[in-house]
């Protein structure tokens, strides 16, 4: 029973060897990302196994359905890069893992967020060239300030914890308001009020067809003067061109980004012998108060041994003919 893994990493080999042990299944593992270039190495597969840059397209799809492929396994949450409805019309099944250490993310959120408040990117350097004056480092406190996030579900969720925890008053706006995070104390508002009144704004919505660029300059405009964004989320929720006009006009004092929306290009690669020729990222990386990671939120320990596990689950009891256990990772 063979499995074509797409954009495969020698992380990602580790940890689905480690727990492929009695599925059955033989994994090809391959490095480039799926899409209408490469879909015809697939041969004799039951399944692929796709990541977010893969590119699972209702092409992509038809292709893979006429090779007998029956299963498209997504080793993570989001799910905008496959087109459902056209697996649904092959009869094709697709699965996702819905809920993997949402905590690694949230942390990582937070990560970004005080290394932002605090400068400790840039204190990090200037120690070690025996650089000891704090000047240009003032930071602010976490403590007392508003913060607003934009989906509480599962990520979100962890995310407003930590923040209550350090104090903060913090405003949500979801479609569905969670009950747990109300009695804690997070407050639901409108999208706009969580806009206006927060000092900090962290996304952890998905990508919609409503929501692409939630973050663009009529939204940046309700925003207070030196908010600080964060998104871990996905890249097309921000308009990047937007955005560094709202760096350059100070209106964003800090902005740290996990997700970009060119990020296939560019993320999970070593470019640095490379002349890169996206100029937006080149332009985001510039400003002092900026940080990007690549899409490395997910990146720990526990989150690769979870996303292992249930998608090799998954996928073995769909070969079989079976639900998984937990219904929330088929999406098809
Ligand atoms: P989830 O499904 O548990 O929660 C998403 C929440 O967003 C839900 O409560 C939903 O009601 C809400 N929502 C949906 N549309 C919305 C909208 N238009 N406005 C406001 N809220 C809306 O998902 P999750 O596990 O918390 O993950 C959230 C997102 O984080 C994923 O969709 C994915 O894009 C991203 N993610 C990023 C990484 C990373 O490594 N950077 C890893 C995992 C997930």
């Amino acid at each position: 029973m063979k499995m074509f893994f797409f954009s495969a990493k020698p992380y990602d080999k580790v940890f689905f060897d480690r727990y492929n042990k009695d599925t059955g299944i033989e994994i090809e593992y391959l490095d480039t990302h799926l899409g209408p270039h490469i879909v015809n190495v697939v041969e004799d597969a039951v399944a692929v196994c796709v990541f977010v840059n893969d590119k699972v397209t209702a092409d992509v799809i038809a292709q893979l359905a006429a090779k007998g492929v029956k299963i498209i396994a997504l080793r993570c949450a989001g799910f905008n890069n496959v087109d459902l409805n056209a697996a649904k019309a092959h009869g094709i099944r697709v699965c996702r893992v819905p809920a993997y250490s949402p905590e690694a993310v949230a942390e990582h959120a937070v990560a970004m967020l005080l290394t932002l408040n605090r400068k400790t990117h840039k204190a990090y350097n200037r120690v070690r060239e025996q650089n000891f004056s704090l000047n240009g480092l003032l930071g602010f406190n976490l403590h007392g300030k508003m913060v607003g996030v934009i989906g509480t579900g599962k990520i979100g969720k962890a995310f407003c914890k930590i923040m209550l925890g350090f104090g903060c008053t913090v405003v949500a706006y979801d479609i569905y308001e969670d009950a747990d995070l109300k009695l804690l104390g997070v407050t639901y508002v409108t999208q706009q009020e969580v806009m206006q009144k927060s000092d900090v704004i962290s996304l952890h919505c998905p990508l919609t067809a409503d929501n692409h660029y939630l973050i663009n300059k009529d939204t940046l405009a309700l925003m207070k003067e030196g908010v600080t964004l964060i998104n871990t989320s996905r890249g097309g929720l921000v308009c990047t061109a937007d955005i560094i006009d709202a760096l350059k006009q100070h209106k964003v004092g800090h902005l740290g980004i996990d997700v970009y929306e060119q990020e296939e290009k560019l993320f999970f690669r070593d470019l640095s012998q490379d002349i890169i020729e996206d100029d937006m990222i080149q332009r985001l990386m510039s400003f002092p108060n900026v940080l990007v990671t690549a899409h490395q939120a997910f990146f720990t320990n526990e989150a690769l041994s979870q996303i292992a596990q249930i998608t090799l689950g998954s996928i073995a009891s769909l070969i079989k003919g079976q639900e998984p256990e937990d219904l929330a990772t088929l999406l098809v």
